[in-house]
């Protein structure tokens, strides 16, 4: 388990467990922060601090994922729940 901290507060914004196999890589464990859309793009609201973390997606040789923006502004996310 590989757990990637928030950039803005630190604390634990989701975790990646290791699939082994033929699809072997990392995916989003099961009670990690799920991941949003919205006309802005892709984003986790931190359990934690309640900023908007931004991804974008990336093109990997297996196709396309997604990744945390190098650049966060860590604004107050306005989502709802
Ligand atoms: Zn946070």
């Amino acid at each position: 388990m590989k757990q990637i901290p928030c950039p803005c507060c630190s604390d634990t914004l989701y975790e990646l467990r290791n699939i082994s196999g033929s699809h072997a890589g990392w995916a989003l464990s099961k009670d990690s922060t799920r991941l949003r859309s919205d006309r802005q793009g892709y984003y986790m609201k931190c359990p934690h601090c309640s900023k908007r973390v931004v991804f974008s997606t990336v093109s990997t040789v297996v196709g396309v994922g997604f990744g945390m923006a190098p650049k966060q502004i860590c604004l107050e996310c306005k989502d709802s729940d």
